[in-house]
């Protein structure tokens, strides 16, 4: 497998952590992009439904249980390297629902139109905010209307600069 020296997972590392299509065009479901091994694993604990297999030891990558998640989201904000997200490609005919952590000020606000960014911070759409969640965690948890043949790229949002918040 190649590795990425800058931060930004290579498309092979991409393909290991991507739910099965069978599963992904059935019900919304995790993505857990974690690729380093550092002692880390609250994302296990965060998941009622033991959906983020226990760690066997500390430094493991993240194991999941895809039939157990429901796509709750539950463990999007318990992650501290922004690295979980969850896909509902079942949200519309041609949009999936994804729910991405955000930690940047201002937020944005259900129904504002915000710029769509890939891994690398590219723009690559501007998409509607369906719903924030605050969390118990700094990190708030924003649903956000993709394409869907956009589901597996957009990772990051940006809130327009003529936000009014
Ligand atoms: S989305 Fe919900 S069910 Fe799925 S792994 Fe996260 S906490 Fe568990
Ligand atoms: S909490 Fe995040 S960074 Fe830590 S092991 Fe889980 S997915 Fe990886």
């Amino acid at each position: 497998m190649s590795v990425s020296h800058s931060g930004i997972p290579t498309q092979d590392e991409i393909n290991t952590v991507t739910p099965p299509p069978a599963i992904l065009n059935r019900k919304p479901v995790v993505m857990v992009e974690c690729f380093q091994h550092i002692p880390c694993d609250p994302c296990a604990a965060s998941c009622p439904f033991g959906a983020i297999l226990p760690f066997a030891d500390i430094n493991d990558l993240p194991k999941i249980d895809y039939e157990r998640c429901t796509g709750c989201g539950l463990c999007i904000a318990s992650c501290p390297g922004l690295a979980i997200f969850v896909i509902d490609m079942t949200f519309s005919q041609d949009s999936a629902l994804l729910k991405l952590p955000y930690e940047m000020l201002p937020l944005p606000r259900p129904g504002e139109i915000v710029k769509a960014l890939d891994r690398e911070g590219h723009e690559v759409a501007e998409v509607k905010v369906e719903k924030i969640l605050k969390t118990k965690h700094k990190t708030y948890v924003v649903s956000i209307i993709v394409p869907k043949e956009l589901a597996l790229v957009i990772r990051n949002i940006k809130v327009k600069e003529n936000h009014n918040g």
